[in-house]
C-alpha cells in the first residue's frame, strides 16, 4: 500500500487514554454509534491475519469450516428455550418477529446435523466458523469489549462423551499460545445461558470486567459468584480475586440433544470474541509511542520512508517488498521524523529509512531499538530471515 495522503487518520495518544481510545487514535477503529464500530484498513488486516491463523489451527485438528446464517428462524430459539433466556439480548426481526439475528449457532448446528442425517457412529462431528455477529448488548462499554456487533470464532462439537471437553480445551489453549496472549482458564459453577460445565478463558486486564478467584498455590482459577475461601483443587487457602477480562468460553450445553438419528447426546460449544481479543492483545502490546505487534499478525510488516531525493529508490524497494510481504510506503510530503512517528503509532515491525545520511543503495532498517545499515538488495531477505 502506498500511503500518499492521510488515509490512516492517526493522532498521537497519551498514556492515560483507555486502550480503545488508543486504537482509535492509531487509526484502527472508529466508533460509529454506541457499541458499534467501523473497522478501518489496519484493524481489518490485523483481524484477518489472526482469523487465518485460528482457521489453520482448527484445520490441523480436521475441524471443517462452515458459515451458518446470521438470520435464523425464531422458532429454533423458542424450541431450545434460549429465546427467553437471552431475552432482550437477542435482536428479533421480521414483520411478525419470526427471525432472530444470531449471536451464536447452537440451534442451527443441531438442525444442520439433523438435515445432513449425521448418525451416532459418525460422532464426534465438529465444525467451526468465524464471522460477524450481533447481540443486543444493553450496556455497551469499553470499546470493542462490549459491543452490539463483533467477530466471533465459534466451534461446535457434537460428542458422545463430555470427557471430550478436555480435547477441545486443548485446542483452545493452543490457539491462545499461538496468539501469544497471556491467558488463564477459569472453571465455573455458574450456569448461564443454558450452559453447564463451563470453562472461561480470561486474561489480566485493566478493563476490570471479570474477577475470577485465583489459587496462588496451584494457579487454577475459578469463576464463582460466591466467594471461595479454599481452592477446590488443592485445598489451599491462599486464594484471591484477580482483575481481568473474559475472552471466550468452552461449555457443554446442559440439556441433551436428539435428532432423527442421534439420541441424547452432548454438544460442546466454544467461542472466542475476536474483536475483544484484539483489544486485549493491544493492551498487552501497547507502549508509549504506539503498538509493538508480533510480526505475523501486524497489519504491515515494513514501513518505508525516504527523503525527497531518494523517493524513486524507495519506490523500487517497496515494489520488491510488497510482492512478498505487506509493506507500506509513506509517500506523503512530510518529514521523515513525522512519518516515523506514524510508523511507531501504527506498529509496523520494520522501518526502512532512506535518508540523506546514508549513501545510495544503502538503507537503515530499524526494529524496536535495534538499527542497522543494509544494502537495498538485502532488505527483503533480512526481513524474511528475522520475522
Ligand atoms: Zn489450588
Amino acid at each position: 500500500m502506498i500511503f500518499s495522503k492521510d488515509m490512516f487518520f492517526t493522532t498521537k495518544f497519551i498514556d492515560s487514554d483507555p486502550i480503545y481510545v488508543k486504537l482509535e487514535k492509531a487509526g484502527y477503529i472508529k466508533q460509529i454509534s454506541s457499541g458499534i464500530y467501523a473497522y478501518l484498513e489496519l484493524f481489518n488486516k490485523l483481524l484477518s491475519n489472526i482469523c487465518n491463523e485460528i482457521g489453520n489451527i482448527f484445520k490441523e485438528y480436521n475441524i471443517s469450516e462452515v458459515k451458518m446464517p446470521l438470520l435464523q428462524d425464531a422458532n429454533l430459539w423458542k424450541n431450545s428455550g434460549r429465546f427467553d433466556i437471552y431475552g432482550k439480548g437477542l435482536f428479533v426481526t421480521g414483520e411478525n418477529a419470526e427471525y432472530v439475528l444470531s449471536a451464536t449457532s447452537e440451534e442451527a448446528i443441531i438442525k444442520l446435523i439433523d438435515l445432513l442425517g449425521i448418525e451416532e457412529k459418525q460422532l464426534p462431528f465438529c465444525v467451526y466458523q468465524i464471522s460477524e455477529r450481533l447481540r443486543n448488548e444493553l450496556r455497551t462499554a469499553y470499546g470493542l469489549f462490549r459491543t452490539k456487533t463483533f467477530t466471533l470464532a465459534d466451534c461446535y462439537a457434537i460428542v458422545n462423551n463430555t470427557n471430550d471437553l478436555a480435547h477441545y480445551t486443548h485446542i483452545f489453549k493452543e490457539i491462545f499460545h499461538k496468539i501469544g496472549v497471556k491467558f488463564n482458564l477459569a472453571l465455573h459453577e455458574a450456569i448461564h445461558l443454558g450452559h453447564n460445565q463451563t470453562i472461561s478463558i480470561w486474561c489480566n486486564s485493566k478493563l476490570n470486567q471479570s474477577h475470577p478467584i485465583v489459587c496462588k498455590n496451584c494457579n487454577n482459577s475459578f469463576r464463582n459468584k460466591s466467594l471461595i475461601t479454599k481452592c477446590p483443587i488443592c485445598n489451599s487457602a491462599n486464594v484471591a480475586r484477580a482483575v481481568g477480562a473474559e475472552i471466550g468460553d468452552i461449555a457443554t450445553i446442559q440439556q441433551l440433544i436428539s435428532t432423527k438419528k442421534i439420541n441424547n447426546t452432548h454438544i460442546v460449544t466454544m467461542g472466542i470474541g475476536l474483536t475483544r481479543l484484539i483489544q486485549l492483545i493491544a493492551e498487552q502490546k501497547v507502549y508509549k509511542n504506539g503498538f509493538d505487534w508480533d510480526y505475523w499478525y501486524a497489519p504491515y510488516k515494513a514501513y518505508i520512508v525516504a527523503s525527497n531525493e531518494r523517493r524513486n529508490e524507495a519506490q523500487k524497494i517497496y515494489d520488491i517488498l510488497n510482492s512478498k510481504i505487506d509493506a507500506l510506503f509513506d509517500n506523503r510530503a512530510k518529514s521523515i521524523a513525522t512519518k516515523l512517528i506514524d510508523a511507531d503509532l501504527i506498529g509496523c515491525p520494520y522501518k526502512i529509512i532512506l535518508g540523506n545520511n546514508t549513501c545510495i543503495d544503502t538503507v537503515e532498517i530499524k526494529r524496536s531499538n535495534k538499527m542497522l545499515k543494509l544494502k537495498s538488495e538485502q532488505v527483503l531477505k533480512y526481513i524474511l530471515d528475522n520475522r
